[in-house]
């Protein structure tokens, strides 16, 4: 039975409330009336919930579309101004000893070279990400309690946290690493991490059981309940996301609000970040193999309605989508991007060979970290590297102003800076 405050996942994601939910959806997805008091709803900035949602992306008169467009576009701008928060992710170990369908980190495959970095090799990524201009990184590695235990982890965090390297130090390590206990969420939150972001990959349990065969992530439970342990271990920020591509996007577009609605309801604070990565080729990996790819229309219509379904929550894109496909949804609504990103262990100091790979999937953006702040800053986007302009203040023209007067000079990213100073 659906309950949003139930703390098993099968009652707070109950799969029977989201199959009502689209039923819902499809039987109203011409009622005017009510598209029209949803619709205003979310004009107010009151957020939506999954069944109005749900309502909405079912609809498909074009002119109510196009209103979803620019209602996000204009809460886009009310809540996040101009500013995009900038980050890159760092790779730590593809050791993993999970079995899933889509990762090429599968345990089975034996294709792809395994590494896992040396605190050394950590402080060389580290550095040379911080020469790019780079200030928030999201970590990454496989789930291996031998190789990738929860104190290597946390060894290499403090690591990157100790370099001081010429204008300054990484100010936020975001973590993205497998489910795990409350103790281990104590002890990355004591470590000073920023956001705990876990995708949940499909919130529909059958299709999940069956994607993740073997290895401690088969657990849908564990999986989907993570969250509320990381916040009773005292993390404050955690980011939610599934993958689009492995179950039907509209399932998992539901299954998304309903996760925020819980956190919300339990915790008294929804996600901090929601991700939406597609499924990208990997090695072994075709994602044409799955049935449930996305068009970019239909992916801009849930970029649009994540926005206004949930105002206050950052959006996040990875470098998974093309430089065309971040720049019409940034404008929908994404508020983070991530920049020259590599995927392989290693990948920031050294370009890999095709046969000693250990990339987890490939990119589609490929342009360096200067093209991509050259291009923000084209578009009218003021690109955020450091946590002092967030401090300050959320709007883009505050940031500016801090920048002109040079008061932020030190934690940004010197290409942003020349361009803001000839303003
Ligand atoms: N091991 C952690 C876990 O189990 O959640 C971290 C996962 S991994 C380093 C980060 C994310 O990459 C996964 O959660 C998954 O959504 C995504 N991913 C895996 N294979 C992918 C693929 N072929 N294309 C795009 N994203 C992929």
């Amino acid at each position: 039975m659906y309950n949003v405050k139930s703390l098993k996942a099968e009652e707070f994601i109950s799969h029977d409330e989201i199959l009502e939910t689209l039923a819902y959806a499809e039987k109203n997805k011409n009622n005017k009336e009510l598209i029209e008091s949803i619709l205003k709803k979310a004009e107010e900035r009151k957020g939506l919930s999954h069944r109005e949602a749900s309502v909405l992306l079912e609809c498909d008169d074009e002119e109510i579309t196009n209103r979803i467009y620019s209602l996000a576009k204009q809460i886009k701008k009310d809540f996040y101004g101009n500013r995009i928060v900038m980050f890159a992710p760092l790779y730590l170990s593809n050791y993993c000893v999970n079995g899933c369908l889509y990762c090429p980190y599968h345990f089975k495959n034996k294709n792809i070279a395994r590494k896992k970095l040396t605190q050394e090799e950590v402080k060389k990524e580290v550095i040379a990400l911080q020469d790019m201009g780079h200030k928030r990184l999201a970590l990454e590695a496989g789930e291996d309690p031998v190789n990738n235990p929860i104190e290597y982890i946390l060894e290499c965090i403090n690591t990157i946290y100790s370099i001081k390297h010429k204008n300054g130090a990484i100010r936020r390590v975001n973590v993205n690493i497998a489910a795990t206990t409350v103790e281990n969420y104590r002890k990355l939150k004591d470590a000073g991490i920023g956001t705990y972001i876990l995708f949940q990959e499909t919130y529909n349990k059958e299709s999940y059981e069956y994607l993740h065969p073997t290895g401690p992530k088969h657990n849908y439970a564990y999986h989907t309940e993570a969250m509320d342990r990381a916040m009773e271990g005292g993390i404050d920020d955690v980011g939610l996301g599934v993958l689009f591509g492995l179950e039907m996007y509209k399932y998992e577009f539901a299954g998304l609000l309903m996760h925020a609605e819980h956190l919300e309801a339990v915790h008294g604070v929804g996600p901090h970040t929601i991700s939406v990565p597609r499924i990208k080729p990997a090695d072994g990996i075709n994602p044409d193999d799955f049935d449930n790819g996305i068009s970019n229309e239909i992916f801009a219509k849930l970029c649009a309605l994540i926005r206004i379904s949930v105002p206050y929550t950052g959006m996040i894109i990875s470098t998974r989508e093309s430089k065309e496909v971040r720049e019409k949804v940034l404008s929908l609504g994404v508020s983070q991007i991530s920049g020259a990103s590599r995927t392989s262990v290693g990948g920031y100091c050294e370009e890999e060979d095709e046969d000693d790979n250990s990339a987890q999937f490939d990119v589609s953006d490929k342009r360096t970290l200067d093209e991509v702040v050259k291009w923000l800053m084209e578009l009218g986007y003021i690109p955020s590297f450091c946590t002092a302009c967030y401090r300050e203040g959320r709007t883009g023209d505050r940031f500016m102003s801090l920048c002109k007067t040079g008061q932020i000079q030190n934690c940004c990213h010197p290409n942003a800076l020349m361009t803001l100073k000839n303003i």
